[in-house]
């Protein structure tokens, strides 16, 4: 069955071919490891998962990168403000490296509680300096940069196609210079070119020799010069944010291109937000969202899982959250009914006698309608609202390779322990008493059934026995 995705460069929907037969490269945008991951930057790392575990679902050999960035990214995303890895060292009186191994761990705790499978190669940023320089070094000798006295610049005037992947009003907006920054570099030329090196930044505690001076890389050379060194100079998928687009991944291609004269990704895909409306409480205050909060507030973190496979990836998905007077704790209705509902869901699974999709031909025809909306730019919404639909227990195991809800550990089929011949030998006088409607000596007969252990009940189809 042909899969088709949304790609952002084309603005399509377009059937996903990869480069090589059978095998997908793919490369997402990582955290910066400043602080906690809110549920809002996981909604998009989800999203990834889905995307990466679909793909292998259709039987495809994906490699996974997915960056860590633990230096140069600029409390605004065009360059300007502080490196935001200096001010939360400032913040929690640490440095840098301790604030960036401690978010980084707690990044990785987060992706393991949401069943969020481990990208195959997680590159952190300062072990590929040497990489950053190597492509800041080639697209000096093409002549597409200049320098200041606060670092070197890629000059997006000599880039003919430059802002391809925005819309045509955000590039206008763009090249007119409409974004405001405080503190511009004086000396930078064209309102969208942006850092490939800092320099003269001499307070900086991460810092690095290279040809334009001591210092470090700018935030977009790093995704460019990680993504090409694991996948390529050409791959197949890239992924971010929707708040990528207009910058951070729309210089990624820039610089990428304009190095190697190749095309840089064939598929973009980004996430839509999570609008969070927050209730705050005075000791709420700067709090932010975390997987940690959802689990202190007695949420199963697969609860939140479950509530994005609801919402398709390219809608905003709203989300109104509570605190409580703690100011640690909340609550949200939304995911009082997705917990609800798993937790439903987990015992129904873990039922597969009675399941309606008995008949092969049923069973294989309900399970091509799932995939079929998978399959079409992942309509999750789509699929999920049809696996309820059929509630077969079957099917919903099927697909949970893609849905990771792990029912495989969760919703374990209750395996009948078989009983002992003189268990059985009294469950089978106690029937006997009961066609004879001797109830007394049928409930005798079960008291002596409970002290050997075991519990036995009636239904339709006759007695049943479990353990006590
Ligand atoms: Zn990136």
């Amino acid at each position: 069955m042909d899969l088709t995705l949304y790609n952002t460069l084309t603005k399509t929907k377009e059937t996903f071919e990869p480069m090589t037969p059978g095998r997908v490269g793919m490369y997402t945008c990582g955290p910066t490891v400043y602080n906690y991951a809110h549920i809002g930057n996981l909604r998009t790392f989800l999203f990834e998962d889905l995307l990466a575990r679909t793909l292998r679902f259709n039987g495809y050999d994906v490699t996974h990168v997915m960056n860590i960035t633990d230096v140069g990214h600029m409390t605004s995303d065009a360059d300007a403000g502080e490196d935001k890895m200096e001010t939360a060292a400032r913040r929690e009186n640490k440095d840098p490296w301790q604030i960036a191994r401690f978010y980084e761990a707690a990044f990785v705790r987060d992706l393991e509680r949401l069943n969020i499978r481990r990208p195959d190669v997680l590159p952190r940023a300062t072990e590929h300096v040497e990489e950053m320089i190597a492509l800041n070094r080639q697209l000096e000798e093409k002549g597409f940069t200049y320098q200041t006295r606060e670092g070197l610049y890629f000059d997006t005037s000599k880039d003919d196609d430059y802002g391809k992947l925005m819309p045509r009003l955000d590039r206008d907006n763009q090249l007119v210079g409409a974004r405001e920054a405080v503190n511009v570099d004086p000396e930078k030329r064209h309102p969208g070119d942006f850092v490939l090196w800092f320099g003269n930044k001499p307070g900086h505690i991460m810092q690095w020799e290279s040809p334009w001076g001591v210092g470090y890389p700018g935030w977009h050379i790093e995704c460019s010069a990680m993504s090409m060194k694991y996948l390529g100079e050409t791959f197949d998928i890239h992924c971010g944010g929707i708040d990528h687009i207009p910058v951070h991944n729309t210089n990624e291609i820039a610089q990428s291109e304009s190095a190697t004269d190749k095309p840089f990704v064939r598929y973009w895909m980004h996430a839509a937000f999570l609008n969070l409306g927050t209730k705050k409480m005075a000791k709420s205050a700067g709090s932010i969202l975390t997987v940690q909060a959802l689990i202190d507030s007695g949420y199963d973190p697969l609860a939140y899982r479950y509530l994005c496979l609801q919402a398709h990836y390219r809608s905003p998905l709203e989300f109104r959250w509570t605190w409580n007077e703690d100011g640690k704790t909340g609550r949200a209705q939304s995911l009082d009914t997705a917990q609800a509902t798993l937790q439903r869901l987990y015992e129904r699974v873990s039922h597969a006698e009675d399941d309606p999709l008995a008949n092969e031909t049923a069973y294989t025809q309900a399970y091509n309608e799932v995939l079929g909306y998978l399959n079409d730019d992942i309509a999750l919404p789509q699929a999920v609202a049809t696996l309820h639909t059929y509630n077969s227990p079957r099917l919903w195991r099927a697909f949970d390779p893609v849905l990771g809800l792990d029912f495989e550990s969760r919703a374990k089929p209750r395996v009948e322990e078989a009983a002992p011949e003189d268990v059985l030998a009294l469950v089978e006088q106690r029937e006997q008493a009961r066609k004879a409607k001797d109830f007394a000596r049928a409930d005798a007969l079960r008291k002596e059934v409970a002290a050997l252990g075991w519990e036995v009940a009636d239904s339709p189809q006759g007695p049943t026995l479990k353990r006590r």
